[in-house]
């Protein structure tokens, strides 16, 4: 731990990303992103989930367990794709 963000392995930066969007934040300027296709690749299926859900829900804020649903569900993806190596 360097505290520099540039550092931030994946999964630091993925365990930040609900709130840096949740703050209302532009976390496609993060400087991770800046170097990481695969961060980037994250962010926009992200993005596509909540604009799904804001669709679903457009009179209320994505509620946390939708944060939760979403975190646990890149959980299982990096999971799959540990087994499938
Ligand atoms: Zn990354």
């Amino acid at each position: 731990m360097t505290g520099d963000p540039k550092q931030l392995s994946c999964a630091e930066f993925q365990a930040q990303l609900p709130e840096l969007i949740g703050a209302g934040g532009d976390p496609s300027t993060h400087p991770h992103l800046q170097h990481c296709p695969l961060c980037r690749a994250l962010l926009s299926d992200l993005e596509t989930i909540a604009e799904a859900a804001r669709k679903l829900f457009p009179s209320v804020e994505p509620p946390d367990e939708l944060w939760e649903q979403i975190e646990s569900a890149i959980k299982r993806e990096e999971e799959q794709e540990i087994h499938s190596r």
